[in-house]
């Protein structure tokens, strides 16, 4: 792509879009820039004002003048500016295609995206790739953006994206060497039509690959067997022998045993990212020795069923990143004990009652907050104990008194985080320091 001979307009000013403009002018090209958000609004709008032609506080015709628009994964493509686009054959992409469309041809992207375990997944991909010796950098939706990494320079031997369907909505030439979607459960439903709508936007990660690339698919999904196509795709499976799988002990990998004992995740959701994570990485020859010991060195995340603290035999578990009910069914399987569950937060259209019998088997009473706790109430009310608070640290207050050593306080609330945090880390973290207080008061 040249970025000299058109006129690029980026729309949204935050982390990606930022680093797509900054990306245009070190290649020579003078993007025009529009946010929504007043400048004063606007973190780091004094520089951009100072570096770059843009507006903010509205979206003007303005960007009707660009060839192309960058559009940030934030906003919807049903915006009336953004319908006046498609009817003039306004070029719209994401900052992922414009990413692809400008690094250098001979680093490898492996593309993940999936309703769960994404960051996971390719923080291990990441992992692996380094303890092999390789030069690898994660991007996309987690840490940096795509293009705020030298990537129109060789040097870089890989590049793992973590994906959202949103920047996948904006896809035409991205080829990724490796692509793998790792299941479709039910979220974002506030946003598309349909859960079809949400699994297809999902597909278009394998869009563009022929033969020489490698799909990834999960053979216990159902909306992944549903939308497989003609896909030539590898599998990975915790139920059936495929390309690989669990035997219940070990990995299988053609003819390869792969153990799994000294990982440091675990959780049957794990092993079906840490098999997701294998294939990924299958194409480029590394050997057993390396995934097993990238296994035993890897470091958790933070907020995803991280482990808090233990105050009178009571264990505290912050899953904040659990922020949609299918992720909620794995913290509920996770645990041996009985768990007192914190829920609840802001909603994404989703059915609750889609928990019952995992709340009903594993849970010993549910302890709801934010602002969904009404909705979550009257889907479960005769059906599992529960208890309804205003205030977050309440709900954590109550479900330690009442909890007996030995049981687990598990933060999983199926819900965002905004309608009281600026961000599920901000949850956790308030957790976190609630646990502490207690720990301290006991
Ligand atoms: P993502 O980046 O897709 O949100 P994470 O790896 O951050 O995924 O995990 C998000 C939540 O989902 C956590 O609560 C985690 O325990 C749970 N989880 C992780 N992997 C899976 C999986 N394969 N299937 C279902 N839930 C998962």
């Amino acid at each position: 792509m040249n970025v000299q001979e058109q006129k690029i307009g980026i729309m949204g000013i935050a982390r990606s879009g930022l680093a797509a403009a900054y990306k245009i002018k070190e290649l020579g090209g003078a993007p025009f820039l529009s946010e929504f958000k007043a400048a004063d609004k606007t973190e780091g709008s004094e520089n951009i004002i100072k570096e770059f032609d843009c507006e903010f506080g509205e979206h003007t015709e303005r960007l009707l003048g660009c060839d192309t628009i960058i559009v940030s994964p934030g906003i919807s493509l049903n915006v009336p500016i953004l319908e006046k686009a498609k009817e003039k054959n306004i070029h719209l992409i994401s900052e992922i295609e414009f990413g692809f469309l400008v690094k250098y041809p001979e680093s490898k992207i492996i593309a993940i995206t999936g309703s769960n375990g994404k960051s996971t997944t390719v923080n291990l991909i990441h992992h692996i790739l380094q303890t092999a010796g390789y030069n690898s950098v994660l991007a996309g939706n987690i840490g940096m953006a795509f293009c705020s990494y030298p990537i129109e320079k060789a040097g870089i031997d890989f590049i793992v994206l973590e994906l959202s369907s949103f920047q996948l909505e904006l896809i035409d030439k991205f080829k990724p060497d490796v692509a793998a979607i790792l299941n479709i459960t039910p979220d974002h439903l506030n946003r598309y039509n349909s859960f079809d709508d949400y699994a297809l936007a999902k597909f278009n990660i394998f869009r563009n690959q022929d033969n020489s690339d490698f799909a990834i698919l999960n053979l216990d999904d159902e909306m992944s067997r549903k939308h497989r196509n003609e896909l030539n795709s590898k599998y990975f499976s915790l139920n059936s022998k495929t390309d690989i799988y669990y035997n219940g002990k070990q990995i299988k990998l053609g003819s390869e045993l792969i153990n799994i004992d000294n990982s440091t995740i675990k959780g049957p959701h794990n092993v079906a990212n840490i098999m997701a994570s294998i294939l990924a990485v299958s194409p480029f020859g590394i050997d057993k020795n390396t995934i097993e010991k990238s296994l035993s060195t890897f470091a958790s995340l933070p907020h995803r069923l991280e482990f808090v603290a233990e105050v009178r035999g009571v264990k505290f578990i912050n899953d904040s990143k659990a922020t949609n009910t299918e992720s909620v069914k794995y913290a509920l399987q996770s645990f041996n004990q009985p768990i007192r569950i914190i829920m609840g937060g802001g909603g994404k259209g989703e059915d609750y009652s889609v928990l019952i019998p995992y709340l009903k088997k594993y849970a010993r009473k549910v302890y709801l907050t934010g602002e969904i706790r009404l909705e979550m109430k009257k889907a479960f009310t005769g059906l599992i104990e529960l208890a309804v608070f205003e205030d977050f640290e309440q709900a954590i207050r109550n479900a330690f008194k009442e909890a007996s050593a030995g049981e687990y306080v598990v933060l999983s609330p199926a819900c965002t985080s905004y309608d009281m945090f600026n961000n599920f880390e901000e949850r956790g973290n308030r957790f976190k320091e609630i646990v502490l207080k207690l720990k301290n008061e006991s």
